[in-house]
């Protein structure tokens, strides 16, 4: 008898549907973390995320002991690992989350075929997101590929269905902890420490929230300008679920309903990762090409040219310094701001001429946050190759962007000190400016930072022409 609850996407202990289904049957409930070497070995030694996931887990592992029971660590390819598991625990069931990613979905269709072989129950629930794809569909039953429909149709299915949190009592529930010393170090994994353990866990997230629900009321207002602390930042912590969407969802949903305008705005970018989990869902196609399929015979600009200013724009050296101030956030944080991960996307994208999918894919090596779904539907929107798009021919102006949401400087003097004694002015768009200036502030343009790579108004033209000439071949 007995269960075993499959942790993955889902780090944290409390409101958590696995758990709460497997506490609901009848016998001992054990848990389970596998690390996959497959999923590991390619990674660099230093890894944001693995060390996100290993001190989330350590943090998972204490609040199962106080409940006197613990987390069971296994190494291997999962496939093999939980089937394995259940069968020496003896339980009757494995319970876990749902993962919509394709691979996920591949990997958790061979467990569960495994298990049932061997006569162990298999259970999946709607945890990650609030609705599962294909909970919320067009009036005649097909998947939605426009936002704004989407969000009205689930808001509806929301105010018919609310979230509620699922009830976790673990007294007396959990079987006895492992034997073995359960969450390896982060040496032991053959990983290096680059931000430590005050980032990660429920108790990290817990702060986030507390911080953000003195602020969500001007979340509209405030989320665009990267110098301010205006957004939540609980993305990492929605990525691994160390915060239940229910619990924010529920919150958000009441505080808009009282009339906060932040808290609806904030609402409706929740409703956007869950439009773009069940695009990913429905067109998984969209991994790796574009979604409209007339983009994906662009010609992208490629050699030696485009590689060297790939790696620019990976380094943070554009010349343009908003782009070049998001970029190094990106590459020293593991986090970038939502206005600038559109500015720098859109800088590959529409002026450099370089295919969307080399930035996506370098951003999803840097991100702390990663997730295929919404870093594919972010990265297809700026592109404009997305089902929702921003259309082809309305393109960020790096400067305009610049003045518009950095007005004063102010991010781009914390991550690009070279700049730093230009005026708030001036600190856009330095080339323009006169040597004199330059020299006054200390700037020598083309040593401590580069001239621009492109100039905008010609590299505008050739992607509208880019763009336009794809229209023949749809
Ligand atoms: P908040 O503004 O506080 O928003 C709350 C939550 O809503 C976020 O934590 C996130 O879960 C969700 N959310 C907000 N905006 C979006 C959005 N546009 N699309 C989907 N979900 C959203 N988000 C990721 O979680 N992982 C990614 O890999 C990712 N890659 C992106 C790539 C590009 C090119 C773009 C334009 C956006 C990407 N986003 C991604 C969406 C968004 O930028 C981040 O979710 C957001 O910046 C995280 O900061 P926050 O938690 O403070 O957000």
């Amino acid at each position: 008898t007995g269960s075993l609850v499959w942790f993955r996407r889902d780090l944290r202990s409390y409101d958590h549907a696995a758990l709460h289904h497997a506490l609901a049957a009848r016998g001992r409930v054990h848990a389970v973390f596998v690390f996959d070497p497959a999923l590991l070995d390619p990674l660099p030694r230093a890894d944001r995320r693995v060390e996100f996931i290993r001190h989330s887990l350590a943090a998972l592992d204490a609040e199962l002991r106080a409940a006197g029971g613990g987390l069971i660590v296994r190494h291997g390819n999962p496939v093999d690992e939980i089937p394995t598991l259940a069968r020496e625990l003896g339980v009757t069931a494995v319970h876990t989350n749902t993962d919509y990613e394709p691979s996920a979905i591949a990997r958790d269709a061979a467990v569960a075929h495994a298990l049932t072989d061997a006569g162990i129950g298999w259970h999946s629930w709607v945890d990650q997101v609030i609705f599962a794809p294909g909970q919320v569909l067009t009036g005649d039953g097909r998947p939605f590929t426009v936002f704004t429909p989407f969000r009205t149709a689930w808001l509806r299915r929301l105010a018919a269905e609310p979230a509620r949190p699922y009830p976790i009592d673990l007294t007396g529930r959990l079987a006895a902890p492992p034997a073995q010393a359960a969450v390896p170090s982060l040496a032991e994994l053959g990983f290096e420490t680059v931000d430590g353990p005050d980032g990660a866990g429920t108790s990290a997230a817990r702060r986030l929230l507390a911080d953000f629900l003195y602020r969500i009321d001007d979340y509209h207002e405030a989320r665009d300008f990267p110098a301010q602390p205006g957004t939540s930042r609980l993305s990492v912590h929605l990525r691994f679920g160390t915060i239940s969407v229910r619990e924010l969802v529920a919150l958000a949903a009441d505080r808009a309903a009282a009339g906060s305008t932040g808290a609806e705005s904030w609402l409706s970018e929740l409703v956007w990762r869950e439009f773009y989990s069940q695009l990913l869902a429905h067109h998984p196609r969209v991994a790796t090409e574009a979604f409209q399929p007339g983009y994906s015979r662009i010609e992208w600009a490629f050699g030696e040219q485009a590689d060297l200013q790939f790696e620019a724009w990976c380094a943070g050296r554009t010349g343009y310094p908003l782009v070049d101030a998001g970029m190094r956030q990106l590459n020293r944080t593991g986090y970038l701001h939502n206005r600038l991960r559109m500015v720098t996307a859109s800088f590959l994208v529409k002026d450099l001429g370089i295919d969307w999918r080399r930035g996506e894919a370098y951003f999803a090596r840097q991100l702390l946050d990663f997730d295929l779904a919404s870093n594919n539907g972010g990265w297809q929107w700026t592109a404009s190759t997305g089902c929702d798009a921003q259309p082809y021919f309305r393109i960020f102006s790096p400067v305009r962007q610049s003045q518009r949401f950095d007005p004063t400087g102010a991010f781009i003097r914390s991550f690009v000190p070279e700049l730093a004694g230009l005026d708030d002015r001036s600190i856009h768009a330095p080339w323009l400016l006169r040597t004199s200036v330059l020299a006054a502030a200390g700037v020598r343009l083309g040593q401590d930072y580069p001239t621009p790579l492109v100039d905008h108004a010609t590299a505008r033209q050739l992607t509208l022409e880019r763009f336009a000439s794809t229209r023949t071949l749809r």
